[in-house]
């Protein structure tokens, strides 16, 4: 099927006599007739649910349709794109090893990786993707690095990640390529088809897109042959104790990574998405492939007008020919990439201020990709503990004000812009 039919059917079924929509199991267990059939289940030998802390039909199928539209071969929703990063990586990586991520990443990860993971007694190296060459990315890789991360493309930055090259690095090292497909969505780009390994997603941006619901996803595309590597990933190679000795790789052939993931992680750590919030998501679903396709056109027409003002010193976006990401852009997502513009607003951080406090239909808040055009100014805002050396430093410019595109007329964001354009020139 092709995309837009599978956002909308992929996933649920319904046969005879049952719901159209997806049903929402609001059940923490599930009844079965003798004690044999439930002891299967526990040795994994049948599948079928228990408990829903380790699987629930709603949460399921919504991961169903997203395995397909990824192209993958299983899912798992989790209650964060935070969680869902920690388990894509500490599915494979334990203490003593080591992760290779871009640099240019969501800060919520870069805190993961670079201090919380550490803790745990994780490594992990950042480094500029756009910067280094095969050759240099290729001496960052230990013998303990378990695998290399990136973003489609890249929160906040805009960045696009050269994922064919990148795979092809971690495989010659005998390693997967995870990438965090969120801002791209698998509409507009499927990395799976370019070499990822694993992706992930917070489901809270464009795929739930209306600032609903926190949620996350890990699609494995089944491809990896983890046996080939044992020595490296000896969780998913050799017997878990905690399961009987299974043997994951052995015994789930393509699902080894996703079986590991929930009957270990998720039994253990428990950041389970609830049925409500999978159903609400699965809504989002519906019309993704719609919505993305406004949101890209929106943002397109927007950063074009941004570009033609007085007002404004630089706009990053990465669908404007002037980008320097419009090469990596056009190759990897030709119908659009995001709705998401960082642009500079000429002028002092107390007229940044002025302009946003301006505006009337565009809202500031903390999130970015759901219907409503929002707008956030990290000076003032997430950053504004630091300095303009220091902001300057992290690679967010005092004057950089992030605007997220929403599915509305554009013509009414350029007006809303416009005026308040002109409220600062007063
Ligand atoms: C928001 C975001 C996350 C974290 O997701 P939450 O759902 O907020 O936990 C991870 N990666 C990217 C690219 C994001 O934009």
């Amino acid at each position: 099927m092709k995309k837009a039919t599978e956002c909308v059917h992929a996933g649920w079924t319904p046969t005879k006599g049952e719901p159209r929509a997806l049903p929402i199991y609001q059940s923490t267990t599930f009844k079965y007739d003798n004690s044999e059939q439930m002891a299967r289940l526990f040795d994994l030998k049948d599948s079928g649910y228990f408990y829903s802390r380790l699987a629930n039909p709603t949460c399921d199928a919504v991961a169903a349709k997203i395995a397909h539209l990824e192209g993958g071969v299983a899912a798992m929703l989790t209650s964060s794109g935070q969680s869902a990063n920690f388990f894509a990586t500490f599915n494979i990586c334990e203490a003593g090893g080591h992760i290779l991520s871009a640099c240019n990443i969501y800060g919520g990860t870069f805190n993961l990786f670079g201090v919380t993971m550490k803790k745990m007694g994780i490594d992990c190296t950042f480094f500029d993707p756009d910067a280094l060459t095969d050759d240099e990315v290729r001496a960052l890789i230990k013998p303990n690095t378990k695998l290399i991360f990136g973003e489609t493309i890249s929160n906040p930055g805009g960045k696009v990640f050269d994922i064919e090259r990148f795979a092809r690095i971690a495989h010659e090292a005998g390693i997967p390529l995870i990438v965090d497909n969120t801002f791209a969505t698998p509409v507009n780009c499927r990395p799976i088809e370019w070499g990822a390994d694993i992706v992930t997603h917070s489901t809270t941006k464009y795929m739930d897109g209306h600032a609903s619901c926190v949620g996350g996803v890990i699609v494995d595309s089944g491809k990896f042959n983890w046996m080939a590597h044992a020595e490296k990933f000896p969780g998913l190679c050799t017997p878990d104790e905690s399961y009987h000795g299974l043997t994951y790789a052995k015994d789930f052939g393509e699902a080894a990574y996703i079986t590991k993931a929930t009957a270990q992680l998720m039994r253990d750590l428990g950041c389970k998405q609830s049925a409500q919030d999978a159903y609400i998501l699965n809504l989002g679903l519906e019309s993704l492939h719609v919505r993305m396709r406004q949101h890209c056109e929106n943002a397109q027409r927007v950063a074009e007008w941004l570009e033609s003002r007085p007002e404004v010193g630089w706009v990053n976006f990465a669908g404007l020919p002037s980008s320097p990401q419009h090469a990596l852009y056009k190759k990897y997502l030709p119908h659009g990439g995001c709705g998401v513009i960082a642009f500079g607003l000429k002028g002092t951080r107390e007229q940044a201020i002025k302009f946003m406090d301006s505006l009337k239909m565009i809202s500031i808040v903390t999130h970015v990709a759901d219907a409503k055009t929002c707008v956030l100014h990290p000076a003032s805002h997430t950053h504004r503990q630091l300095t303009d050396a220091q902001l300057q430093e992290a690679g967010i410019p005092a004057d950089l004000v992030r605007l997220s595109i929403g599915i509305e007329d554009a013509a009414d964001i350029i007006a809303d812009l416009e005026q308040a354009f002109f409220q600062v020139a007063e």
